[in-house]
């Protein structure tokens, strides 16, 4: 027998200490993988997140101008919660084959977008997401639409054709996936009320008095940003300012002051500061939409 092999042999037995410490730095190491996987919901050292993580940034970096715009600490976080609410979800496809990763990354990219804020981001009371390929008819309300949410049945819909347009001009604001998971975050918020309260209660109720009040405006007239829509309900006045905070950030901090500072406290986030704009350069791209 080779030498070598006698004493590694011997190793174990003889010095305890020595086994005892590896044994102790072996645990000390795998311990907090543990922890943080199980605890945290931190999906780092599951092999399968590695190559998803690589698809979802190639899919984010060619399409979600939010994300693009992040730190790189940011962007990580981001794609963690892509691959969480990916897998938190049921997608179903209508009248197509199969939802393609792009389409799961970029609907769970509008979710984490919106909830970007928040500490709890999942908005669990939907579970699954149901894609047309494109406007589909509605036989409850007898029309065509591009999306909606349906809390009885736990359901987003989404015709991806118009999910997609939204993101094709970023300075429009009008993006459909915005504007469904505003509506998904506001009916969570009163499912979930006495758990975990997304929006802080205060600055809810002034954000409804204010509300009312920019309705009854729209009602009257235009506006520069908010486009008639708006002033059909709360919901939608909601799910429209949100479309205007992230797609035209600069136009509504300088038209809208006090909705912008709203929206920044409920949602816990800056869209200036997060994605480090210019204020130049976006604010003049903003600007060339009228
Ligand atoms: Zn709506």
């Amino acid at each position: 027998m080779p030498e070598h092999h006698i004493i590694i042999l011997q190793i174990g037995p003889a010095n305890p200490i020595i086994a005892w410490t590896i044994a102790l730095a072996a645990i000390a190491l795998i311990f907090p993988v543990i922890i943080r996987y199980y605890v945290k919901g931190s999906p780092q050292f599951i092999p399968s997140f590695v190559k998803l993580t690589y698809d979802y940034r190639r899919i984010l970096e060619k399409h979600a101008l939010y994300y693009q715009r992040l730190s790189p600490e940011n962007k990580r976080k981001f794609v963690e919660r892509v691959y969480i609410f990916i897998r938190s979800k049921t997608f179903i496809p209508r009248r197509f084959k199969k939802v393609t990763l792009e389409m799961k990354t970029l609907i769970a990219a509008s979710a984490v977008q919106l909830t970007f804020g928040f500490e709890k981001f999942e908005m669990p009371h939907f579970t699954k997401i149901l894609i047309y390929p494109d406007t589909y008819y509605s036989l409850i309300r007898k029309a065509y639409h591009k999306g909606e949410v349906n809390p009885a049945a736990r359901l987003v819909v989404f015709s991806w054709k118009s999910f997609i347009e939204g993101y094709q001009n970023p300075y429009d604001s009008k993006n459909l996936g915005l504007h469904e998971m505003a509506h998904v975050l506001k009916l969570e918020n009163k499912v979930l009320k006495n758990e975990v309260a997304f929006l802080d209660p205060d600055l809810y109720k002034k954000w409804e008095k204010m509300a009312a009040q920019h309705i009854e405006r729209l009602k009257q007239g235009p506006d520069l940003l908010f486009r008639r829509y708006a002033a059909e309900n709360e919901y939608e006045f909601f799910a429209v300012a949100i479309e205007i905070f992230f797609e035209r950030p600069f136009s509504l901090r300088a038209i809208h002051p006090e909705i912008y500072a709203l929206l920044k406290g409920l949602l816990k986030q800056d869209p200036i500061l997060i994605q480090q704009l210019e204020s130049e350069e976006t604010f003049i791209a903003e600007r060339k939409v009228v």
